[in-house]
């Protein structure tokens, strides 16, 4: 890369409202910096690419038992599905097995993870409404293969419909998923359960298997609305349905630390929930939003951009979070 091929691509990022991301062309081209060259761009991406590898030789303890996730939040467009795969990746990525639950209609995981989903393919759908076992449905992951995806299709959409006159309507992701583990998926490490934006049955269904609720916030405005239902709704489930579900986990998504509003937002987030919000942020970038329409996660698609290192570092304080759990509870 030439260094005015460098330069465009550096006026382009600085230009736009995304300074932190850091393209895999730009990080090739580290070598092409001065090493006096002080602006804070350079340092940012110096700094990325210093966390990248540190990131990249460290190791992610397994957990003891599998580790289920609801991500939830009934407002869309906060990072749900984002966080499930990208999260999903990395931990994959360091040898977990790994297995995303796309229980959203849209099937955005399915999408992001590159498996097929087209209307007919076996899906959530035929787990949820004919008791196909989720091992027949369960796609692997071409990018990784200790990754596996159980697709949404568009015949998800009446889902929550057509529940509400099924037997065991609240638990039917939950002994699907109870059979999957005692077989096949014995050995799975985690699973996440990417949500579609309501409180519905196939929400309930996510929230009476899990044990543990990852919540993603998008800091602006109506960052904390809707939250107070969603709390309402958790103690409602450990109380008639799940007793062991505990929000465990808040990430703050799609974070501009230059705004006077996001550090607002997260300082507010922070301060009511001190134990639940994950110290590492993940800021906007370029390259999260467009892996999907390559059909793959952030981690595949630029492992050196700022929204990868990120993820990867969210993925380490999970893995790490859930290993000072287990020594905590004896269970390690
Ligand atoms: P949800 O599943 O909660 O509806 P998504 O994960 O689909 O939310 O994210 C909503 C939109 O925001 C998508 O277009 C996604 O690509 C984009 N997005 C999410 N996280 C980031 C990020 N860190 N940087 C840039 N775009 C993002
Ligand atoms: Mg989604």
């Amino acid at each position: 890369m030439s260094n005015d091929d460098l330069h465009s691509s550096l006026s382009a990022v600085v230009d736009g409202p995304e300074a932190g991301d850091v393209s895999r062309e730009t990080s090739d081209a580290f070598s092409a910096f001065d090493e006096g060259d002080d602006s804070p761009l350079a340092r940012e991406m110096i700094e990325t690419e210093r966390r990248r590898r540190e990131l990249s030789e460290a190791d992610f303890p397994h957990p003891a038992r599998t580790r289920i996730f609801a991500v939830t939040n009934q407002k869309g467009g906060v990072g749900k599905t984002t966080t499930s795969v990208n999260v999903a990746a990395a931990l994959a990525n360091k040898g977990a097995n790994v297995l995303v639950i796309d229980a959203d209609p849209q099937g955005n995981a399915s999408t992001a993870l590159g498996v097929e989903h087209r209307a007919g393919t076996p899906s959530i759908y035929d787990v949820l409404l004919d008791d196909v076992p989720m091992a027949r449905v369960a796609q692997q992951c071409p990018d990784i293969p200790t990754l596996w995806c159980v697709p949404a299709t568009i015949d998800l959409a009446g889902a929550d419909i057509e529940l509400v006159s099924v037997v065991r309507r609240e638990y039917r992701l939950h002994d699907a998923l109870e059979r999957l583990m005692q077989g096949p998926g014995k050995g799975l490490d985690y699973v996440f359960i990417d949500c579609p934006p309501s409180l519905g049955l196939l929400t309930l269904n996510a929230m009476v298997i899990a044990q543990e609720m990852l919540i993603p916030i998008q800091c602006e405005y109506y960052a904390l609305e809707g939250l107070t239902q969603l709390i309402k709704t958790v103690e409602m489930v450990r109380k008639h349905l799940n007793p062991q579900l505990s929000l465990s986990t808040i990430v703050l998504t799609m974070y501009d630390a230059r705004t006077n509003l996001a550090r607002e937002v997260a300082h507010e987030v922070r301060s009511h929930f001190p134990q639940q919000t994950l110290e590492q942020t993940v800021p906007r970038s370029v390259r999260v939003s467009e892996a999907p329409s390559f059909g793959r996660t952030v981690i595949s698609h630029d492992p050196h951009s700022s929204g990868a290192v990120a993820y990867m570092a969210v993925a380490k304080e999970i893995a790490e979070r859930g290993r000072r759990q287990e020594e905590e509870s004896g269970e390690a």
